[in-house]
C-alpha cells in the first residue's frame, strides 16, 4: 500500500512530528513525498522515503499521477489555509484527482489522525469501493 506526505512550508514541522508520533505503523507502508517534506521526514525519523520533485517544481503533479494511475492509496497532504502557493493550480489538481479515483485525502492533521487509526486497526481499505467507480 502506497501513501504519499506532503506539507506545506508552515506544516512541515507538524508532519515532521506527526511522522514521529506514528513511525512504527508508517514504517509498514511505501512511503512517498514531495521533495522538501520527504527529506525532513527522512532525517528526522529515518522512514525510507521516495521523493518526488518539490511541490512547486512538480512534486504534487508527480504525486497526481500515481493517483490517476491508481497507485496511490492514502495521501495525507497537510495544507497551508493561509498562504497563497505559487502551485495552487498542481494543488487542486491533486485533490480532484483524489476524488476521482477515491484516494481517501487528509488535508488536516485531525483528518490525518483519523486515518492513521483507521490504519492501526487494518480497517481502511476502501479499494471495493473504488472497484464500484461511479465515474468509469
Ligand atoms: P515540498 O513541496 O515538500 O517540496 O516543500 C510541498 C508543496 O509545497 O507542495
Amino acid at each position: 500500500m502506497n501513501i504519499a506526505l506532503i506539507a506545506h512550508d508552515e506544516m512541515k514541522e507538524t508532519m515532521v512530528h506527526f511522522t514521529l508520533a506514528y513511525k512504527d505503523i508508517l514504517k509498514n507502508y511505501n512511503l512517498y513525498a514531495t521533495g522538501t517534506t520527504g527529506k525532513k521526514i527522512q532525517e528526522a525519523t529515518q522512514l525510507e522515503i521516495n521523493r518526488f520533485l518539490s511541490g512547486p517544481l512538480g512534486g504534487d503533479q508527480q504525486i497526481g499521477a500515481k493517483i490517476a494511475e491508481e497507485d496511490m492509496d492514502l495521501v495525507i497532504f497537510l495544507r497551508d489555509p493561509l498562504a497563497a502557493q505559487p502551485h495552487e493550480p498542481d494543488i487542486q489538481a491533486l485533490i480532484r484527482l483524489c476524488d476521482v479515483h477515491y484516494v481517501p485525502i487528509a488535508t488536516n492533521l485531525a483528518t490525518a489522525e483519523i486515518f492513521i487509526k483507521a490504519l492501526q486497526r487494518g480497517d481502511l481499505d476502501w479499494r471495493s469501493v473504488r472497484k464500484k467507480g461511479l465515474f468509469k
